[in-house]
């Protein structure tokens, strides 16, 4: 074996392999997945686009015997965390957005077994036209993010299933040398065990492959959260800073005492909400490029955003979520301003209501209404994008027309994702974006 990296003997086998179409050099895989929004820049050897999962482990073989290192996405949106870009330079990305096959479905009990191409929007169209009831794990991340690599990763939404990876109940995954891992039942030959029960038996080893790239996961077996009854969402403001201390601890509680019911409860800054609702006053900036205090104020006051907002999920029977508004009124009591709660119906009546009112003030509750709408369908499990125009925000042509991506349109965003101990739902010790502060940082494009 040689001890040097032989990239072009690499990719000519892989040519072989996968046919010329599927492999690019580095300038090509350079100006296909180059672009991140996090400024970082990454030297890359090329790309390959397999088809078949069968022609994973044939890849891994010969990236071993060239000595080439891989580096695998699943649609390769890691966005504000990296996007498609490998750890390290020279790697040759291992593109599996071309493995979109949904492998198996128990209609009964909501388990589904995906590829790495497989997206939050392939999934919620084979829900609704099976009529499954069903949630997609949404995240803000939008309808073309994989499931499987936002798993991996140990991504996080506010859907009953909040941990994303905490619902992975069964994977497989080619390892360095390429053979196949496959958990123990599966290997006894217990996959419809294996895919219901994910401790399995022996020691449990699939947590390895999350945040590691110790192997390429070439398919995830996902429960699904069923759709409930009811799903109503929790809106409330901070009038002051000074509040989020005593806010952080009451959302605690109520995350400890309601489980199950609750989804999940974001509090996210005014940066962060204006982002998504106004328009970025590039003409009244400070000499350091940031929005000057009087200004945040004042635009809050026009889009009725105040310092801190929260937002969750309750899911439940209507009587269940009754009770649930109680207990959290109670909760919230003398800290939180403009507490609603608002089904997915009644967001589209206040969005349809504020934009009959005459004039600016009409148009912006219009605008806040809107996104507020967009939100809930989200957290009824319909991917959409309301959260991808903060990315945006700052970027001076603005979003243009079709999928919104802000690697490729060349935004600049960072995510900061700070941990707090907060209640601890029973299979998520810890997420990335685990905890109830979600503050984000929108660069300078
Ligand atoms: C506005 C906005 C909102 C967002 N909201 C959320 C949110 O609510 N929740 C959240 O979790 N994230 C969120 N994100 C972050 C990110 O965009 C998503 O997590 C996104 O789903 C990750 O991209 P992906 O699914 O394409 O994964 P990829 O980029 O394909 O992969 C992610 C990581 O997993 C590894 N990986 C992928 N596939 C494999 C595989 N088959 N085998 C081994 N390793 C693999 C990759 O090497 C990479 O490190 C948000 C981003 C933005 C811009």
């Amino acid at each position: 074996m040689p001890n040097a990296t032989n990239t072009p003997a690499a990719l000519t086998d892989w040519r072989s392999l996968l046919g010329n179409a599927q492999v690019l050099d580095g300038a090509q895989a350079q100006q296909a997945y180059g672009a991140d929004t996090t400024g970082v820049r990454r030297t890359l050897a090329g790309a390959l686009r397999p088809t078949d999962a069968e022609q994973i482990s044939e890849i891994v073989r010969i990236a071993a015997r060239h000595r080439q290192p891989l580096y695998p996405i699943s649609t390769g949106n890691n966005w504000g965390y990296g996007g498609a870009l490998p750890a390290r330079d020279d790697c040759v990305i291992l593109d599996l957005s071309g493995l979109k096959r949904i492998l198996h479905f128990d209609a009964e009990l909501g388990v589904v077994t995906v590829q790495p191409g497989v997206t939050q929007a392939m999934l919620a169209d084979f829900l609704d036209q099976g009529g499954h009831p069903f949630l997609v794990p949404v995240t803000g991340a939008g309808p073309h993010c994989s499931l499987l690599g936002n798993a991996l990763e140990r991504g996080y939404g506010i859907t009953p299933e909040t941990d994303h990876f905490g619902a992975v109940s069964d994977l497989e995954a080619i390892l360095a040398d390429g053979t196949r891992y496959r958990s123990a039942l599966r290997e006894a030959g217990g996959e419809d065990i294996a895919r219901l029960f994910r401790w399995g038996i022996g020691p449990y080893s699939a947590g390895l492959f999350t945040q590691s790239n110790f192997g390429i996961v070439t398919q995830v077996s996902i429960q699904l959260a069923r759709r409930p009854d009811g799903v109503c969402a929790l809106l409330f403001s901070l009038k002051d800073d000074s509040l989020l201390e005593t806010a952080v601890e009451r959302v605690r509680t109520i995350l400890q005492r309601l489980p199950g019911v609750v989804g999940g409860i974001n509090l996210m800054n005014q940066h962060r909400v204006l982002a998504m609702t106004a328009p970025f006053p590039a003409d009244r900036l400070d000499a350091h490029g940031l929005i000057p205090p009087e200004v945040l104020r004042e635009m809050g006051r026009d889009y009725h955003v105040f310092p801190w907002t929260g937002f969750g999920t309750l899911y439940g029977s209507k009587g269940l979520i009754a009770a649930a508004r109680r207990e959290i009124r109670q909760a919230l009591k003398g800290i939180a301003s403009r507490l609603l709660f608002l089904s997915p119906s009644n967001a589209k009546t206040l969005a349809g209501l504020a934009s009959l009112l005459p004039g600016a003030f009409g148009q912006r509750l219009g605008k806040t209404a809107a996104t507020l709408g967009r939100s809930l369908e989200l957290v009824a499990g319909r991917p959409n994008e309301t959260a991808l125009p903060l990315c945006y925000w700052r970027h001076p042509r603005g979003m243009g027309e079709g999928p919104l991506n802000p690697a490729r349109d060349g935004c600049g965003l960072r995510w900061y994702a700070p941990w707090c101990p907060c209640a601890r739902p029973p299979s998520a010790p810890m997420s990335r974006w685990s905890g109830a502060l979600r503050p984000s940082m929108a660069l300078s494009h």
